[in-house]
């Protein structure tokens, strides 16, 4: 089985496997440079249902565009007759039945064009670990799953695997390798996966003095992960101790503005009720007139600053969390600075 679309990255290889354990089928799935690859084998009828539930089974990030089918002589190369073009790599040659099902590598070397998901807003159920205090992620900026988190921003090459992501700078703990390890969890094979042992930590940098109007923050994609903050501000900047998280938020309720970085780059931000913070992000930007995007808690929050129509509540609330777009509700205008 050939399937197309946005298949990588998304916890699609974990669903085929769970499916297929399910079912008792024999076989294996991998990614290659154009998406994903399985080989399926057991009785026919088994291997039909298989067929048909795969696109019903496939995770809430996965987008199948097309899913083409080859049916195989017991003993012949998958990789050959599926993709068509002669492609072959020997250790998926299957010269015998499979005992069991299972993920596998990548094949290297192979030209390649298969798409690579978004990334997309953190999770209900990551959300849930984040806030709570018995949670080993409880507060951990990075948290993320198969379901959410990081994945354009990181690649740097397809098939998406993590050692080519600016992840592969992190070795997993002993936890997080567990749960990467294990099919029914919902970080197995999540690449990203990390947590305050093992993975990038939240530090707080304090400038010497405010910067001048002309300062830029070092924006950088693939250099987000492997270069520290420190690294780039100069020799003059100073990590403040005490709790990162904790530190920022004093200083925005005091009216400072904070670079956030974070996994795809920088955020500016500043407290959008503080006039006086939002004209000095205006001067910095030399951003006079252009709206800035509004961070709220949840719908509720948005809902009493600008007023949302059915199809602009649906978006707000889609998994990518996207910036939406919104006519200001009259007479929450105060609240905000403009
Ligand atoms: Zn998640
Ligand atoms: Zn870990």
């Amino acid at each position: 089985m050939r399937v197309d679309g946005v298949v990588q990255g998304v916890g699609f290889r974990p669903s085929v496997y769970v499916l297929a354990d399910e079912l008792g089928l024999a076989g294996f799935v991998l990614n290659d440079a154009r998406g994903v690859l399985i080989e399926i084998e057991g009785a026919a009828t088994v291997v039909e249902r298989f067929v048909e539930e795969l696109p019903q089974r496939a995770p809430p990030l996965a987008r199948i565009d097309g899913v083409t089918l080859t049916e195989l002589e017991p003993g012949a190369d998958p990789v050959a007759a599926i993709s068509g073009n002669g492609a072959t790599t020997e250790e998926l040659i299957v010269a015998a039945p499979l005992a069991r099902f299972e993920i596998r590598a990548s094949p290297a070397g192979e030209r390649a064009d298969a798409l690579v998901a978004p990334d997309t807003a953190t999770c209900e159920d990551c959300l849930r670990e984040l806030l709570d205090p018995a949670d080993r992620r409880y507060r951990y900026p990075f948290v993320n799953c198969t379901n959410c988190g990081p994945r354009f921003t990181i690649v740097q090459g397809v098939p998406y695997d993590r050692s080519r992501t600016t992840m592969a700078h992190f070795s997993m703990c002993a936890a997080c390798q567990a749960e990467y390890d294990d099919p029914y969890d919902r970080r197995f094979h999540a690449q990203p996966n990390a947590c305050p042992e093992c993975g990038p930590r939240a530090e707080l940098i304090l400038l010497p003095e405010a910067p001048s109007a002309d300062w830029r923050p070092p924006f950088g994609r693939s250099s987000a992960l492997s270069t520290q903050a420190g690294d780039v501000l100069g020799e003059e900047q100073r990590s403040a101790p005490g709790d990162a998280l904790a530190g920022a938020a004093e200083l925005l309720r005091a009216g400072a503005i904070v670079a956030v970085k974070g996994i795809g780059g920088y955020h500016l931000a500043c407290r959008a009720d503080d006039e006086r913070a939002v004209d000095r992000l205006r001067a910095r930007k030399h951003r006079e007139h252009k709206p800035f995007a509004v961070l709220v808690a949840d719908l509720d929050a948005a809902r009493a600053l600008v007023e949302l129509s059915p199809a602009e509540d649906e978006l707000l609330a889609s998994p990518a969390h996207p910036i939406v777009l919104a006519a200001r509700r009259p007479g929450a205008a105060g609240s905000l600075a403009t």
